[in-house]
């Protein structure tokens, strides 16, 4: 019923193939449920590439070309036009994407307008570049007698016998010193054939050894029996201690199914901890076995994604966006480490969880899901039906698995709580407290390997300013500048963790010239030189965003560690996430506070997975495990909890809260962000939307307001939280109303079941 004016012409067919009807059904309500216009989901499901997006660019007119911008006498022009138009200019092609010039240029659009008004660029719509299969020529021998031949043919012919009558042409080219025209007299006499093959663009993993499936213990085997009798859907949530065994659950969950002809989706949080987690499945079922994650290039992502669909690949490991694995014959679905926020996608829509996707595709695939933690999601623990507790209606039932013990019946490493309170008063104003400095001090004597957390990367989390208090801020947003040490005699740097602003370390103070700058709050960095200071003898390896940022980088730090070329790993939260290094047997946590202050209401939930996560890092070998947690409050419950490894307390506790204020797992919401470049315009329309909710029933308004951090990378953010009870959904009003109140220059997003707020 659309104006035939607003219909485009099909532009071009990318597969011949079909979504099966449940993919599709699934691809429609991750649209309704999330407000997402449904190309918007087709987008995120299907690899970069696939579908091609047109590109906005500018280029320069013959007049913008001449235009002289140092002689600003005959056009009078913005200082941001006449940067847009030296942009320009500086290219041999006098043409740039808009989100290039944007990148460069900041509030670029007017700029860019002013230009065309002038005549001085104009801008225009590039089509879509779509990835395509890799190629490459191959030649096969198909006449096998030297009849007729020149020497040099001879020696062609001769050269792709020995290596089996085949090569590529490029090699054989390159073994012969040979040039294509002598290929082509081979052809025409009919003695070789050239084809182009297609080359499959796929993550590099090192062969692995074979690896056979363990014998379970009592726990693991109950598990797996429950696992393999379900028939159809049904949702699992498999509760099992840090180094219990779940790992090899899943594999010999998923082996039947393989000789069956299905293949198996297992998500993980992130890529940090994806090499170690492929690898046992590689050694376990071989190439079979296929990863799909964003650190993947753009081809190797199209190449995958093509092998899935066609169900060549049976197993797949990956991250959030894999949940859209398009595998025919799906048998199961797992999500490891099912609590982790990763698997929540905040912006852009869809802003779905690959928890409920999962949910949802399961269901329509009628296959199980196994839901694994050791510290499940309160979501997914309150699923479980309990004696006198029913889980609320709008939310699944789970089947409760749990594997109590760590394999070998080795012990949960205790957990020293340490006052740092008491350390200051008592003459140590050292970050590390007496106990981590003496075990760090044994680490080395026993030949043992450590872990420690740190909250942050870089080095300070701030720079200020002794003599008159100035702290140094990102000019974008609303932040402090993190110092970044990068090498003795190298500019020091300054970095906005928000939107990547660097700039080098002043000497003096910008406002009053003091030389006295100091840095405050500690970073992996600092912590990392603190160490090299007090323990020189220690070989560390840092392991965060920094050091990880090259692909294949997590991979080598990691088996460098596991070589035991270092004592201790430096990191930040990726170090929590599923890490099996049983050499472990110290885990620091340098300060636990910093996660406790996160202002929204997941704080405590989110500080007791983290801890237990990286406590659990600890004594996973023969050697028994030690946890040392240093803490301002060390009388926190959730810090208690962490203590007592007391996960049932903890959660039921917490729970109670959650009910209490009708929070989610009991109450549902719903975040609309909204950002601008102009903050009395994004200040607005935020109050009028929230005036237009005012008379909607079974609905609680919380807001408008700023958000956290108001301004990221120029842009200003206000957000309005709806909280509601689960039933009041229908009175919702109509999104494309709520949309209509936005002018142009302002973004909305809803964020639909938000968990960071
Ligand atoms: P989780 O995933 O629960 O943290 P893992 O699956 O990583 O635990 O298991 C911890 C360690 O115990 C791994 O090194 C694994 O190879 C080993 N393991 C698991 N199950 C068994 C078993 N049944 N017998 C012997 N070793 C096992
Ligand atoms: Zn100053
Ligand atoms: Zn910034």
């Amino acid at each position: 019923d659309l104006p035939a004016d607003k219909i485009r012409e099909v532009e071009d067919v990318v597969s011949k193939r079909f979504f099966p009807s449940t993919y599709w059904e699934l691809l429609n309500r991750i649209a309704a449920y999330y407000y997402t216009p449904l190309i918007q989901v087709i987008r995120v499901a299907l690899p970069p590439g696939l579908l091609g997006r047109s590109q906005r660019r500018l280029r320069l007119t013959s007049l913008g070309k001449d235009q002289d911008v140092s002689n600003n006498t005959s056009v009078f022009m913005s200082p941001t036009a006449q940067q847009v138009l030296q942009l320009l200019q500086k290219t041999p092609t006098g043409d740039y994407s808009y989100y290039y010039i944007q990148q460069k240029v900041k509030s670029s659009y007017r700029g860019t307008r002013e230009l065309i008004r002038l005549g001085l660029a104009e801008n225009y719509l590039e089509p879509p570049r779509q990835n395509q299969p890799k190629l490459q020529k191959a030649v096969t021998l198909i006449e096998n007698n030297d009849r007729d031949l020149t020497p040099r043919q001879r020696e062609i012919v001769e050269v792709l016998r020995r290596q089996g009558g085949e090569l590529w042409q490029s090699e054989l080219l390159q073994i012969c010193s040979a040039s294509t025209s002598i290929l082509k007299a081979l052809v025409e006499k009919s003695y070789i054939v050239i084809e182009e093959r297609e080359i499959l663009r796929r993550e590099q993993s090192p062969l692995m050894a074979g690896d056979q499936a363990k014998s379970l213990t009592n726990a693991q085997t109950s598990a797996l029996e429950l696992i393999q009798s379900l028939n159809g859907f049904a949702q699992v949530l498999l509760h099992g201690v840090t180094g219990s065994g779940k790992t090899e659950v899943y594999l010999q969950a998923i082996a039947p199914l393989l000789n069956q002809g299905k293949s198996a989706l297992v998500l993980v949080p992130e890529i940090g901890l994806t090499p170690q987690l492929t690898d046992r499945f590689r050694a376990r079922f071989g190439n079979r076995v296929q990863v799909y994650h964003s650190a993947l290039s753009d081809g190797e992502r199209y190449d995958t994604w093509r092998q899935m669909f066609t169900g060549e690949a049976q197993v797949v490991i990956g991250t959030r966006s894999a949940i859209f694995a398009p595998l025919p014959n799906l048998g199961l679905i797992i999500l490891d480490e099912e609590h982790d926020s990763s698997f929540k996608q905040d912006s852009p829509i869809p802003t779905y969880h690959a928890r409920t996707v999962a949910q949802w595709r399961a269901e329509l695939e009628n296959c199980p899901l196994i839901l694994g933690s050791a510290t499940p999601s309160l979501e997914s623990w309150i699923s479980v039906k309990a004696e006198n507790t029913s889980p609320p209606p709008h939310l699944p039932t789970s089947q409760y698995l749990s594997l109590p013990e760590r394999i070998n019946s080795r012990p949960l490493p205790p957990v020293e709580i340490v006052d740092m309170r008491r350390e200051l008063q008592e003459g140590n104003r050292s970050i590390f407290s007496r106990s981590l400095q003496e075990a760090l001090e044994q680490l080395q004597e026993k030949k043992q390997q450590g872990i420690l957390f740190i909250h942050r990367r870089g080095h300070s989390t701030f720079v200020s300013c002794r003599s008159c208090g100035y702290v140094l801020e990102c000019p974008n947003c609303d932040v402090s500048l993190s110092y970044h040490h990068v090498e003795e005699g190298a500019p020091q740097l300054l970095r906005c963790h928000y939107c990547n602003y660097g700039r080098s370390h002043p000497p003096h103070c910008p406002e009053c010239s003091s030389p006295y700058l100091k840095f405050f709050g500690s970073g992996t960095q600092r912590v990392a030189q603190e160490l090299n200071r007090q323990f020189p003898a220690l070989k560390l390896i840092r392991f965060d965003s920094d050091t990880t940022r090259n692909k294949g980088s997590h991979r080598n730090l990691l088996t460098q560690f596991a070589n035991k070329e270092a004592d201790l790993l430096v990191g930040t939260q990726m170090l929590t996430k599923g890490l099996d290094l049983p050499q472990v047997t110290l885990v620091g946590v340098v300060a636990a506070d910093g996660l406790l202050h996160l202002s929204d209401y997941r704080a405590n939930e989110r500080t007791f997975q983290t801890l237990t996560q990286v406590a659990g890092r600890a004594g996973r070998g023969e050697d028994p495990g030690r946890v040392i947690v240093q803490t301002y409050t060390p009388e926190h419950p959730v810090i208690e909890a962490v203590k007592s490894h007391d996960y049932q307390s903890f959660s039921n506790a917490e729970l109670e809260q959650r009910q209490a204020l009708n929070y989610p797992p009991y109450g549902r919401l719903i975040l609309l962000r909204l950002s601008s470049l102009d903050p009395i315009q994004v200040q607005n329309t935020a109050q009028i939307i929230a005036t237009n909710f005012n008379d909607t029933e079974g609905f609680e308004i919380l807001g408008p307001a700023p958000a956290n951090i108001l301004r990221v990378a120029n842009r200003y953010r206000w957000q309005i939280l709806l909280k509601f009870a689960p039933d009041a959904l229908p009175n919702l009003p109509d999104w494309q109303e709520v949309r209509a109140l936005c002018p142009s220059s302002v973004s909305l997003t809803i964020d639909v079941d938000p968990i960071n707020i």
